[in-house]
């Protein structure tokens, strides 16, 4: 049995600590908010999550909303002018369902979870000298604090990491009054071009059902205007007005007036996408080992974050189980690697949406609109963007998987 600290409850961390105790070993988990504080704070994620990482949840037995969380078993994509000119539409069935569950309900049941099975959880905001007490203290110390400041220990890989600047200004609602798009639910993804992003999901929030959406705008551009935003009535004010004048079609589904599902509903930020190393060396000289969005985020505009969280969660867990000896600088290497096999094409994935789009990508998406097949391999790339390789993010590999699937059209 090893002793391993956590530093961060959220979607990786409280993954990693349950799998842990469930598996025979000794874990300390440090949240610098208890479950009830995070249940009664702001909403932080939209977290549409799809097939691969809700199995690896319910692994563990900690799908406890697969019921009760609306599903969506589609997804579509448009491109469309701020007059409604659609440029490219498509849509595709799912093989598996996606789901959101408002992190404010999942953790502190995750957090009752960890604690049920016997995890110590320490609350308080952890800085140097607890990453030091706890490292000294156990076998293994990983940093699961996501965006949290404390992750800045580990350094930027500049040769993962293409962008050194936000890509787009976020804008999040929890939202009644609202229709679901008609049709099966989906998660829709809407794109003006030069303009920005629109997606919409349905999603579980504490009072029920809603609709969850983020609008992206593009840095400088006609909806990066959120600078006097201070209250949620404001940002639910604007998030309408910028639907109305650059997302007419989607505008189509309110019903009246917008209104937030809570006061606390809402959220603002700019995040750049970073690829950091997964090893940090405290002063002791001790080392800590990054996860999920403190050594790889991304901008949300793929939902792909949470996913990545669960994904990196059960490759360090099955490493861990794994593993006979100490949890040294090698295995750490070697573990993240495992990981980052799979997160470059998430990294990439996502990166090919925020930057304009090259020609194979637009070829393949255009491709969609008229062929289900491809439609189809398009909706189940939110769940596994790797399936999708390599003829998404290869030119040549493109044309060939073009050629063929237009033949067998
Ligand atoms: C607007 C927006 C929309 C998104 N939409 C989606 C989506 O649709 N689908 C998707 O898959 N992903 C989405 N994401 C991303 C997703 O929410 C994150 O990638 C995911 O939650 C990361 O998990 P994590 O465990 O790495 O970090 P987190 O879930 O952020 O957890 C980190 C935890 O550590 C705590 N912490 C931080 N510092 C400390 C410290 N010093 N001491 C103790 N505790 C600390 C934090 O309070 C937090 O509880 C979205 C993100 C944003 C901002």
């Amino acid at each position: 049995m090893a002793s391993i600290a956590i530093i961060g409850a959220g979607q990786a961390g409280l993954h990693l600590g349950i799998g842990l105790l469930m598996g025979g070993h000794d874990v300390t988990l440090v949240s610098n908010r208890t479950g009830a504080e995070i249940g009664a704070g702001f909403v932080t994620s939209s977290q549409s999550m799809y097939g691969m990482a809700l199995g690896f949840e319910r692994e563990l037995g900690i799908d406890y909303w697969q019921d009760t969380a609306p599903q969506y078993c589609a997804a579509q994509m448009r491109l469309a002018d701020s007059d409604g000119n659609v440029g490219l539409f498509w849509q595709g069935d799912m093989d598996e369902p996606g789901q959101s569950v408002d992190q404010r309900i999942k953790m502190p049941r995750w957090m009752d979870r960890f604690e049920e099975l016997g995890g110590t959880l320490l609350i308080e905001d952890a800085g140097i000298e607890t990453l030091e007490r706890l490292a000294a203290a156990h076998d293994l110390l990983v940093v699961a604090s996501g965006k949290g400041e404390i992750g800045r220990l580990f350094e930027r890989n500049p040769a993962r990491s293409p962008f050194s600047q936000p890509q787009r200004m976020l804008a999040l609602t929890y939202a009644h009054r609202f229709s679901p798009r008609p049709g099966n639910p989906a998660i829709c993804i809407n794109i003006n071009p030069g303009i920005g992003e629109f997606v919409s999901f349905p999603g579980l929030t504490l009072d029920g059902p809603c609709e969850i959406f983020t609008i992206e705008a593009v840095p400088g551009g006609p909806m990066d205007v959120w600078g006097d935003v201070t209250t949620p009535a404001e940002h639910l004010k604007l998030s309408e007005e910028l639907l109305r004048a650059y997302f007419p079609i989607e505008a189509e589904r309110i019903e009246g007036h917008l209104e937030l599902t809570d006061e606390k509903a809402v959220l603002r930020g700019r995040i750049t996408p970073t690829v950091r190393h997964p090893i940090a060396a405290l002063p002791s000289g001790k080392l800590a080992f990054g996860i999920a969005d403190t050594v790889c985020v991304n901008d949300p505009i793929t939902g792909q974050g949470s996913n990545n969280a669960a994904k990196c969660a059960k490759v360090y867990l099955d490493a861990i189980l794994a593993h006979d000896g100490p949890f040294d600088a090698a295995w750490m290497n070697a573990t993240f690697e495992t990981y980052w096999d799979y997160a470059r094409y998430v990294v990439d994935y996502t990166n090919m949406t925020l930057t304009p789009p090259p020609p194979h990508m637009l070829r393949i998406l255009k491709a969609a609109e008229g062929n289900r097949e491809i439609a189809q391999l398009m909706a189940n790339s939110f769940n596994d963007p790797k399936a999708i390789s390599p003829w998404y993010y290869d030119p040549a590999e493109a044309e060939a998987f073009l050629l063929t699937h237009a033949a067998a059209a």
